[in-house]
């Protein structure tokens, strides 16, 4: 056998969600957001300059405007292509020590993968039985520690009382919390940065700005935390964002109306969904995002969650441990999710009978 074949980076990839190409489908599998980005954005990469040219590697444009609607300094943001990018530099700038960076066992499904590729240690604590976070199994000597609040993919907010107390017991390593989705409900632990140096806040433009194709993503932290990501970034790949991006997502943060009202409607369609389907004998975890996560008092998710596929609608489902009977369910529009809702109706009345026969 070639010798090279022992020094190849061998890893075991992420699997996201399925991008069926399919037409007509009802697509609630990767929680992408059913309104679309902010109007203001239109006809903005009609001008040929906008590709013809190299972009602004610092990114100033869209930082400055994320600072000004953070009330933080632009040495306080750090932008990527997407928020795996900002979590991906993160792994590579701040966990850099022997010891196991924690996080949770029920958790991103990303952050093993980084783990793995980088070669950092890590331990993953135990979610109690309701899938919330065992705070005092993090104040243990460790390298790092990142866990997203609301948690994916079970949807559940932790207080920011405990996010503090974590981030308190451990001013030796750096905190990453991944808010992908603070803006559908609980608080974000972004003013605890200046009462702490050791926090990292990431963010997304994928769900709650309606922005996942253009790939946006920001960390907020102290100007040395920023610098030093910044530095990794500029070591490896300075343009990384490209120039339709940076202008379209600073419109995005200008449009504050337009967030509002399309956040606003996805968390009335989750508490109406959470409803319906409850009538239908599904129980919820308590939601804080853009999806549920599920799972029926007698039909095993996988069951339906294939159905669900050969009827056209995409839902996500984990097959791995703890998790396996559940599925997690992305908020669409009103008329999705009645359509989805009338198919389970439909799915658990004949899987009644079915069972009786
Ligand atoms: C969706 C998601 C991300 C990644 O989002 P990007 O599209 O890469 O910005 C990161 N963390 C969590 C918990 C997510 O659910």
């Amino acid at each position: 056998m070639a010798a090279w074949k022992d020094n190849i980076r061998r890893v075991v990839p992420y699997v996201p969600g399925e991008q069926p190409k399919e037409p007509d489908i009802i697509k609630l599998n990767t929680n992408e957001n059913p309104y679309g980005p902010t109007p203001r954005i239109k006809g903005i990469s009609d001008d040929p300059d906008m590709l013809r040219l190299y972009p602004d590697p610092s990114i100033s444009l869209l930082v400055d405007e994320l600072a000004r609607y953070h009330g933080v300094d632009s040495s306080q943001i750090f932008v990527g292509v997407g928020s795996d990018d900002v979590l991906a530099m993160s792994f590579m700038t701040f966990f850099n020590s022997d010891k196991p960076i924690l996080f949770p066992d029920v958790t991103y499904s990303f952050y093993d993968v980084w783990a793995d590729l980088f070669r950092i240690p890590y331990e993953r604590p135990l979610l109690d039985d309701s899938f919330r976070l065992v705070k005092e199994d993090y104040y243990k000597d460790n390298g790092g520690i990142v866990f997203p609040n609301p948690n994916a993919p079970t949807g559940i907010y932790e207080p920011i009382e405990t996010i503090e107390d974590i981030v308190k017991n451990n001013q030796d390593s750096i905190v990453i919390i991944d808010e992908a989705y603070i803006d559908f409900g609980g608080e974000s632990a972004l003013p605890l940065i200046n009462k702490y140096d050791n926090l990292v806040i990431v963010r997304t433009f994928s769900k709650s700005r309606s922005m996942a194709g253009l790939r946006i993503g920001y960390a907020i932290s102290n100007p040395e935390l920023i610098k030093a990501l910044n530095d990794v970034k500029y070591s490896y790949n300075s343009y990384t964002m490209n120039r339709p991006s940076i202008i379209m997502g600073a419109e995005s943060v200008k449009d504050e109306e337009y967030f509002r009202n399309t956040i606003n409607m996805v968390i009335k369609t989750r508490e109406e969904f959470v409803e319906a389907v409850g009538a239908l004998g599904f129980s919820c975890l308590p939601s804080a995002t853009n999806f549920v996560f599920a799972k029926h008092e007698f039909i095993p998710a996988k069951d339906i969650f294939l159905a669900a596929k050969e009827a056209k609608i995409y839902v996500r489902y984990f097959d791995s441990p703890r998790i396996n009977n559940y599925l997690r369910i992305s908020i669409g529009t009103d008329e999705e999710m009645t359509t989805f809702v009338n198919f389970l109706k439909e799915f658990v009345s004949s899987y009644n009978k079915d069972s009786l026969n």
